[in-house]
This record gives C-alpha cells, sequence and structure tokens, in this order.
C-alpha cells in the first residue's frame, strides 16, 4: 500500500487538471466583425425600432427560440438578470411569497426580494437536489404566488409534478436552468418547462459570452413585459400603449453585440460541449459507483443530466471517515473536490437579520404581508444534511478532460478505500 499523501506520502497526482475553455476561432471571428461593424450596442431606451436591440441580439434571440422550441427568447446581460425580469414580469410584488430553492446560486431566491415579496425556502430532494414537490407542497399559502425552481448540477427538477402543484394553486414557475442548457426531460429542454425559464451565459456555465443571459417563455404578453423590464419601462409604457402598469419599473439588463455574437456561436457549440461531459460523468459513475457509502449523481428516468457539476453523497456511517477528511485526503491527492455547495441561504445574514431594504427590515416587516416565514436552522433538514454531511461536488467533467484524468481521480478513490484504517487512525 502506497502512503496516503495526506499522511506524507507521494500524491497521486502533481499535475494540475484542464481547465474548462469552449472558446475558439468561431466566436473569435464573430466578434471582430461586430468590431468592424462598430456597433458595439444597438438598444434604445425608448419606444422606436431600437427597442429591442441590434442585429446580433435579434439573430442569438431568433436561434436560441428555434434551438429550444420555445416563442420567445430574451437576451440580457446575465441570468441574475433574467430572473429578476422574470420576477418582475409575474407581477410579484410586496406581501407576496415566492417558493425558492435553499441550495443554489444566491439569485435564484433574490429574484423574490428584488420585487419586496418574501422567499420561502421549500426543501430538496435528497437525490437530485433540486426543490421536493412534497416541500414545496408545504410551503404553499394563500399568499404565494410563484415558484423559482433550478435544476441544480444540471439535473431537471421534477417539472411535471411542480407544474401540477403550480396549476392547481394558479402560481406562476420560473424554471433557472442557468446549470442545465441542454439537459432533458422526458424529450423536452431543460429551461422550457415552466411559465418562464433562465439560462446563464457567464463564463463558468457549459456555454458562454462571458457575461449574459437568456430568459426563455411561450406566452407573449409574459415575453414583452421581461423586454420592457430589460429596457427601462418606466419610460417606455406610456408611448407604447402599455396598459399593464405592474412592475414596468425599469433596468438596463441589455446584452452587447459582442456578447450576442459569441453567445450564437456558443449555441452552436452546446451539444458538442455537453456530450464530452456526459461521457466523462458516466465514466466516473461506472467506476465510483463499486464503493460501499459513495452515491455517484443519480438520473432519472427520462432525463438527460447535464452535468455542470458532478455530485458524490457520502455516507460516514458506511466509511467511517468523516466527509472533510475524505475529502481533504482526495485533494491531498491532487484531485479536485469540494465539500458541500453553497451555505442553505435562508442562513445567509440578510435572511438571519431580515435586513435588505433601508433599516426597518423591508420587504420581511411590510405590514401588507400577512404570512409568516420563517428561517430558522433545521427548516429545510435535507438541505442541511447535503451541505453540512453527505454532499461533495468536482467540477472536471467537461470538454477538454481526458481518460487518464479521469482514471487518476478513480485511482485516487482506490488509494483511500485502501487506506481508510489509516485515515481513521489519523482522526
Ligand atoms: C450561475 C447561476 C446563476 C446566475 O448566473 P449569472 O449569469 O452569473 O447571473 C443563477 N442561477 C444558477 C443556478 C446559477 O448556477
Amino acid at each position: 500500500m502506497t502512503k496516503l499523501a495526506l499522511r506524507g506520502g507521494e500524491p497521486l497526482r502533481t499535475e494540475p487538471f484542464p481547465t474548462y475553455h469552449s472558446i475558439g476561432d468561431e466566436e473569435k471571428q464573430a466578434v471582430l466583425e461586430v468590431f468592424d461593424s462598430k456597433v458595439l450596442s444597438d438598444f434604445l431606451g425608448a419606444w422606436s425600432d431600437k427597442f429591442y436591440g441590434g442585429e446580433k441580439v435579434r439573430a442569438l434571440e431568433q436561434a436560441w427560440a428555434e434551438y429550444f422550441g420555445v416563442k420567445h427568447a430574451i437576451s440580457v446581460n446575465s441570468a441574475t438578470s433574467g430572473l429578476y425580469a422574470a420576477a418582475g414580469a409575474a407581477g410579484v410584488g410586496p406581501g407576496d411569497e415566492i417558493i425558492v430553492a435553499p441550495y443554489t446560486m444566491i439569485a435564484s431566491a433574490t429574484a423574490a426580494l428584488v420585487y419586496g415579496a418574501i422567499p420561502v425556502f421549500a426543501d430538496i430532494d435528497p437525490e437530485i437536489f433540486c426543490l421536493s414537490p412534497k416541500s414545496i407542497r408545504k410551503r404553499i399559502t394563500p399568499y404565494t404566488k410563484a415558484i423559482i425552481v433550478v435544476d441544480l448540477f444540471g439535473h431537471p427538477a421534477d417539472m411535471d409534478e411542480i407544474m401540477a402543484i403550480a396549476a392547481e394553486h394558479n402560481l406562476i414557475v420560473i424554471e433557472d436552468a442557468a446549470q442545465a442548457p441542454g439537459a432533458t426531460y422526458h424529450g423536452r429542454y431543460a429551461g422550457t418547462l415552466a411559465d418562464m425559464g433562465v439560462f446563464s451565459l457567464n463564463y463558468h456555465k457549459t456555454i458562454h459570452s462571458g457575461e449574459g443571459g437568456i430568459v426563455v417563455t411561450d406566452d407573449d404578453e409574459l415575453a414583452e413585459r421581461v423586454r420592457l423590464i430589460r429596457n427601462h419601462a418606466e419610460v417606455v409604457v406610456g408611448n407604447k400603449g402599455t396598459a399593464n402598469l405592474v412592475n414596468m419599473v425599469g433596468f438596463n439588463y441589455r446584452m452587447t453585440e459582442i456578447e450576442a455574437a459569441i453567445g450564437r456561436e456558443q449555441l452552436m457549440k452546446l451539444e458538442s460541449l455537453l456530450i464530452p461531459r456526459i461521457e466523462a460523468a458516466d465514466f466516473l459513475t461506472e467506476r465510483l459507483q463499486i464503493f460501499p457509502g459513495i452515491q455517484t449523481p443519480v438520473v432519472k428516468p427520462g432525463i438527460r443530466h447535464g452535468y455542470y457539476l458532478y455530485s458524490i453523497k457520502y455516507d460516514q456511517t458506511k466509511i467511517g471517515v468523516p466527509r472533510e477528511t475524505f475529502v481533504a485526503a482526495l485533494n491531498a491527492e491532487g484531485i479536485p473536490m469540494v465539500s458541500g455547495y453553497v451555505k442553505p441561504i435562508y442562513l445567509e445574514p440578510i435572511y438571519q437579520q431580515r435586513i435588505a431594504f433601508g433599516t426597518d427590515g423591508y420587504p420581511f416587516t411590510y405590514p401588507g404581508y400577512k404570512g409568516n416565514v420563517s428561517y430558522d436552522k433545521g427548516i429545510c433538514p435535507v438541505t442541511e444534511r447535503m451541505h453540512y454531511q453527505e454532499l461533495m461536488f468536482t467540477n472536471i467533467c467537461h470538454a477538454g478532460i481526458g481518460q487518464g484524468d479521469l482514471e487518476d481521480v478513480v485511482a485516487a478513490f482506490h488509494k483511500l478505500y485502501d487506506n481508510l484504517d489509516e485515515i481513521k487512525e489519523s482522526q
């Protein structure tokens, strides 16, 4: 048995893992073309033919809508902007509750707050880590207006059931598919399964334009409201003759022509960038699932996982070593692995101290809010268990990773399992 790097032995690997890059000559050419045109953005924040943006923006939106089979795709400058615009378009406001996920990038919950609505955290499913329909049901009150669902790590949420709950209670559903472009759910694309869907084109995502986002919907009115919020709604609605003024407070969420040109090239590469992720994940799953106490990613029937991150569930009772020690031992061998994902959102100061806008606790203290939301530790036990005990992830499943890299990961697991007693002794 070779000595563990954690205990001063030779690390299995010292070479860093390849980092992920999706940008090539096509993007470079597309950017140069925009530069030659000298029109780097072609929006006007006024009701005119430039209100909907320039040539590249419109071309990206059309290509995106066609690719995902939706009526409208609206580009924005980030998925965060997209989530905010979608929440605004949904018409939510002070006094309303929005059911959100506790285990996700922070903006999926903040989208409720920015409209003065109250984020209500439901718990996640312990297998796919997305909002659990059962938990959503328990959180519905007379004040619930919408649900923001996240396709976490690239696995679509249980959307049929969630949409059925929403229909029963007349709720609007926003699907945050930032981590799941190209993932599918019973033959339909993640992001297209709710009233509105939001994609991210930030640098860390499967395809990117530096920064950027896309909102998709089949609903004409929601689409137009997103476009208004994107581009200074309040000064446009008068001339445009918009009747519904709710949330027609505008922003500048506009994408540039450069980002749009890059985004269109990236969209054309999506499938070829996704397949290596799935192949790498399948390779790991096949070889890691033999280890007792290790749960490789669950892929529900009819699902194509997007593997933005490769998650592993760790059972300390079966392995006899705390997760943190196991992860430290993997890291010492040169294998990228992270304990937990993000802190359950409701444990952040903004919710624990209930200070968001101003100093007097708005929107939590808004007199028109009649609900009784809790942000106490323990409200989402599955999320807390995943975060503090069971979940770990690696981001190495992507194009550019080699079989040798993946074999090193598997070899590191073998090395650790061969030396579990040594790890236990070092406790
Ligand atoms: C990355 C991400 C976002 C935000 O994307 P930006 O484009 O950076 O604003 C939102 N939700 C989830 C789940 C994400 O992973």
